[in-house]
């Protein structure tokens, strides 16, 4: 082994350590943003040794290449990570991870169309085609939940029969790509309808599963990326491309289960039963009048109680009203002497952990958070619960309405406090397009206003008392 072929492999080896060391890390509010530094480290080194690999024989004009490829898309990535919103997250999270399948899949099509992958005999090959389908599925299915997220898509296409195109589109692209397998080598016909159905087929799968669903898919074309990158990690010979491919596939996969988990589906409910599709149909579910109040109302009710448990959701995140939420929730308790916790769902917002970061970033300790297996036998001795923006994950029809899309959904108990109050805009539905049966409820009183301005408003409450 030349020195350089062991520099390089020691410095993936320390990359796949620092990758590992950050995703551990990635794995607490507390420890996170020290996670991504450490991933990102990995990364770096990752990137900066591959220029070295005696694999590379590459001429100084692909080094130019190369070089302007990082910079611009460093400097690319640099902007529009300082510059998204919290809430535009998955969006995001969605056009990197499809530049990762379509990165992956490209790979395959230069080392097939260049016949090299044919070189390394029938398993690599086989590997090669498997990363090549999956990272073009994963990169036109992001591209897609990408636009979905975005707005720019606005309808849902269901075409009739569509599970029977999705299975023959999906057949014929695994017959082409045992063809290439059986093929000498020189398939450049096949290879390039191959990877044109499996975009297809990305799109196909993609296009008709609801925006509700849209982060689960997110999550599980992540985990596609990182086999799609493993695979392609054994046809270039290249160490980290195979670990951290594997590492993101397992975390995306893990990623994938837990949500759906929080919302009590299937993966293969989420990808084929058209959940949360805007058919333009009115919001069914329960009716009746919603009983509203100001909210001098409501702080001076949270002034005289013990015990509160905020419930924070999506539209917290939209109003960015965790900071004055969190002064408002300083001054209850140190004036008023009220236990303020706050309750987190799985789901709550639009991505695992998006509460927590949003709570954490205003400044909220983590030892005042809970998650909802913690927190729920918590609200029948509550005198109050605030929610806040939140909706579907706190619908009691998810635990006594069979008929609901959402029966089954793990939900905070909310309802079970001795007061509700609840903080939304109008009497719009959750992300699930269903009405709630908490809003209409005998204790829950709603304080109609934009989350950032009613917490305003519940401070300025306080002052007056
Ligand atoms: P929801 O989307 O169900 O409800 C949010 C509510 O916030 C809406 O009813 C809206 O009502 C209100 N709202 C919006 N903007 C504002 C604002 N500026 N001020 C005050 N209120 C506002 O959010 P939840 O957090 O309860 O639920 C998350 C949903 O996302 C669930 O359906 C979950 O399954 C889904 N999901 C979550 C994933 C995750 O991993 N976190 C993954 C996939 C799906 P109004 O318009 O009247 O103001």
């Amino acid at each position: 082994m030349s020195f350089w072929e062991f520099t390089v492999d020691a410095s993936y080896f320390i990359a796949a350590v620092l990758f590992i060391i950050g995703l551990k890390r990635m794995g607490s509010p507390k420890t996170a943003k020290s996670g991504i530094k450490w991933a990102g480290i990995g990364m770096a080194l990752a990137t900066v040794v591959t220029l070295w690999h005696p694999a590379m024989e590459a001429g100084f004009f692909r080094y130019v290449l190369m070089i302007l490829a990082i910079v611009i898309g460093g400097a690319g990535a640099w902007y529009t990570g300082k510059k998204v919103e919290m809430t535009a997250m998955p969006q995001m999270v969605a056009l990197y991870n499809g530049m990762g399948g379509g990165a992956a899949a490209a790979i395959a099509l230069v080392e097939m169309y260049s016949g090299s992958a044919f070189d390394h005999g029938t398993t690599v090959l086989t590997l090669a085609v498997i990363g090549a389908l999956i990272g073009g599925v994963s990169f036109s299915g992001s591209l897609i939940a990408w636009a979905k997220l975005e707005g720019k898509m606005k309808k849902t296409i269901r075409l009739p029969g569509q599970q029977l195109i999705n299975g023959s589109v999906a057949a014929i692209t695994v017959i082409l790509g045992i063809a290439i397998i059986a093929s000498d080598g020189s398939a450049p016909v096949l290879v390039t309808l191959f990877f044109l159905l499996s975009l297809a087929f990305g799109v196909l799968l993609t296009n008709p599963i609801g925006g509700a669903d849209m982060p689960v898919v997110i999550s599980m074309y992540n985990a596609f990326t990182g086999l799609a990158v493993a695979f392609e990690g054994f046809v270039l010979g290249n160490a980290a491309m195979i670990i951290a491919g594997t590492v993101v596939g397992a975390a995306g996969t893990l990623l994938t289960l837990l949500m759906a988990n929080g919302m009590n589906r299937s993966i293969s409910n989420v990808l084929f039963a058209g959940f949360g599709v805007d058919d333009g149909a009115e919001a069914d579910g329960p009716e009746g009048e919603m009983k509203s109040v100001e909210a001098f109302d409501a702080a001076a009710s949270f002034a005289y109680s013990d015990s509160l448990i905020i419930v924070p959701g999506y539209g917290l995140a939209v109003a960015q009203a965790q900071h004055k939420l969190w002064e408002f929730v300083q001054m209850l308790e140190k004036e008023h002497d009220v236990d303020v916790k706050f309750a987190i769902h799985p789901v709550a917002g639009r991505m695992p952990g998006h509460m927590n970061v949003l709570l954490a970033e205003a400044g909220v300790p983590y030892d005042k958070i809970f998650d909802l297996e913690e927190i729920n036998a918590e609200f029948p001795n509550a005198d109050a619960a605030l929610v806040i923006g939140a909706n579907d994950v706190v619908n009691p029809a998810a635990r006594t309405d069979e008929s609901s899309p959402i029966y089954g959904m793990p939900i905070l108990d909310v309802d079970k406090a001795r007061e509700v109050y609840v903080v939304k805009r109008g009497k719009g539905t959750g992300f699930s397009g269903v009405q709630n049966a908490l809003f209409f409820g005998d204790n829950t009183r709603m304080v109609f206003g934009d989350a950032k301005q009613v917490c305003t408003d519940l401070a300025n409450g306080l002052k007056q008392l």
